[in-house]
């Protein structure tokens, strides 16, 4: 049955990365064809490509995401542009998110302290967070690549 899938527009070709890079992932893509699919970006709708990185650090206020170039917290954006996403598209099924990343990963950001020690490699980034949220079922790409099982 054909399925609504989120999913992170790296992935799908989109020179999208802090280098302006793509993540693109053919056998990824011809897993998912038949499928409608929508694809997001919070950091390059916030902030543009190329951009500095960011880090996930845990702080007093809470799991942040942390400019590397400047110290900023960047996190607003972010969490608006995945409420805003997510109160759009209403009728998503899945959600696959690039791992690693402090956006989109979904089981697999690195998660810091304020000196830099990793304290975790198995967080989830902001967007998919907000996907949670919504109990949409989320999988890393790398994870859903390696299923034997469709969707
Ligand atoms: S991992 Fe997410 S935030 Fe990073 S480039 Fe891909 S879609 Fe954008």
């Amino acid at each position: 049955m054909m399925k609504t899938v989120a999913i992170s527009a790296c992935l799908l070709g989109e020179k999208c990365r802090y280098d302006a890079t793509d993540n693109k992932n053919e056998a990824l893509l011809t897993k998912l064809q038949g499928h409608t699919l929508i694809p997001f970006c919070p950091e390059d709708a916030a902030f543009g490509s190329p951009r500095p990185t960011m880090d996930l650090v845990r702080t007093e206020k809470g799991i942040r995401a942390i400019s590397n170039d400047d110290g900023l917290d960047l996190s607003v954006p972010v969490l608006e542009y995945a409420t805003h996403f997510f109160n759009t598209h209403t009728q998503i099924d899945v959600c696959i998110g690039k791992d690693r990343s402090p956006s989109c990963g979904v089981c697999s950001a690195r998660l810091y302290d304020e000196k830099k020690n990793l304290l975790s490699s198995t967080e989830t980034g902001l967007m998919i967070k907000e996907a949670k949220k919504r109990n949409i079922d989320c999988i890393d790409a790398e994870k859903f690549e390696g299923f034997s099982c469709d969707i």
